[in-house]
């Protein structure tokens, strides 16, 4: 093998030619002169398209390439820039490394895939980058990906969910595939403008392939799915309706506690605050000590009791599901309203407000779970992101992480 071919197989180079290799004995590092063949030459660094040459740019330029042995490795080149009809004056393309980055491929795949499984610190001392700097990195890596993979293809359910960050200071909207429990789409903002752009990016065609969409009640979500998937049905997270009525019964239990407390009955204030975790948790779960207090509070405590039987049945609904479920729930509506319990006289007003989409989540079975579970995940991107400049950083590591986007391996086929 000639060395010129040596030198492109080692850093990962395809469409390059290797003019000349350097030892920068100040810097300590190796530079490689390049360049890219005939055949990729002259291209708009932006589409890509063949366009007229206008001037050599700025003269040499330089990439970081992958470490070769324990040496830093950089590549050079010339700079020129074309002219594209679509974009004016850009650098010209090169085959090597993404538009404006400092980084070719290799370096940029390594990174994006060390970045989902290795700690913060190990990349950026295996890689020796600034935090920020692979904020930069997954964010292109990420957008090229997309524009060259169809991650929208045969979607018809989808869940759709929000979930906070920068300590619940900013917001992403996110989609998930209930099919494959993959991140399909995430941006900053929580608010109908958010979400039409998922819609817009899916295309009139697709969206009309949507027949479920799982959310929790909130009203923008529902207005957009409504204008933008006329064949979907919109499903009510179960968990977010059971939800409800743990702060329903929240609501009874503090206002049992408030009038003992006034009431100078300090035994009972003392239970009750001691009973919140007893009454929050499902049946099956409950320690002995719990099941006990639970016991008591059936004993001394009517208003609360009922209030908790109330949200396990409401519970019982939605495992229940199905036709079973439905009639459940219209026999739950009827209790909850005669309860003499606000709290619950109220929440059941809103689920019949929502029962269209109640319903649709007990026949379909469709909970938010998935999404949620996606969630928990992206909360800890969340913290591993900070740091980076951009949302769209955050946003690009999740769907390395979570949506599949990941790159493998230079050098090594896809797993
Ligand atoms: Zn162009």
């Amino acid at each position: 093998m000639r060395s010129a071919t040596l030198w492109a197989r080692m850093l990962g180079l395809s469409k390059a030619v290797v003019e000349g290799v350097e030892f920068d004995e100040v810097e300590q590092t190796i530079v490689v002169s390049v360049r890219p063949r005939k055949a990729t030459k002259r291209r708009c660094g932006l589409c890509g398209k063949r366009c007229p040459g206008y001037d050599q740019g700025s003269g040499r330029r330089r990439w970081r390439a992958l470490d070769l042995g324990t040496i830093q490795t950089f590549l050079e080149a010339d700079s020129p820039r074309v002219q594209c009809a679509e974009h004016g004056v850009v650098a010209a393309q090169v085959p090597w490394a993404r538009h404006d980055a400092g980084h070719i491929y290799a370096f940029d795949d390594t990174a994006a895939w060390l970045v989902t499984h290795c700690s913060k610190s190990a990349v950026r001392d295996l890689l020796r980058i600034a935090w920020r700097t692979v904020g930069s990195i997954v964010t292109r890596v990420v957008a090229d990906a997309e524009t060259k993979t169809d991650r929208f293809k045969g979607l018809t359910r989808i869940g759709i969910d929000e979930i906070s960050y920068k300590r619940g200071h900013k917001y992403l909207t996110v989609v998930v595939d209930h099919e494959t429990g993959v991140l399909l789409w995430a941006h900053p903002g929580r608010d109908s403008k958010t979400l039409e752009r998922f819609f817009d990016q899916l295309g009139a065609e697709r969206c009309a392939q949507i027949t479920l969409v799982s959310a929790d009640a909130a009203e923008w979500i529902a207005n957009v799915v409504a204008d933008r998937c006329k064949n979907a049905e919109l499903c009510l997270d179960p968990f977010h309706i059971v939800q409800w009525a743990t702060k329903a019964l929240d609501e009874v239990r503090r206002e049992v506690w408030n009038a003992a407390r006034k009431g100078g009955q300090k035994t009972l204030a003392k239970d009750l605050k001691g009973a919140r975790f007893a009454l929050w948790k499902n049946p099956e779960d409950l320690t002995e000590r719990q099941a006990a207090t639970l016991a008591g509070i059936a004993k001394t405590n009517a208003p609360i009791y009922r209030a908790y039987l109330l949200k396990e049945q409401l519970r019982q609904v939605f495992q229940l599901k199905g036709i079973h479920g439905i009639a459940l729930l219209d026999a739950w509506l009827r209790w909850a309203s005669r309860s003499q319990l606000p709290s619950f006289v109220k929440l059941a007003r809103s689920i019949r407000e929502h029962r269209v989409g109640v319903d649709a989540a007990l026949i379909h079975g469709l909970s938010n779970a998935r999404v949620e579970s996606v969630n928990t995940k992206l909360r800890l991107l969340t913290r591993i992101a900070f740091g980076f400049r951009s949302p769209e950083a955050l946003v690009a590591l999740a769907m390395l992480d979570l949506g599949g986007m990941c790159p493998p391996l230079p050098g090594r086929a896809a797993a």
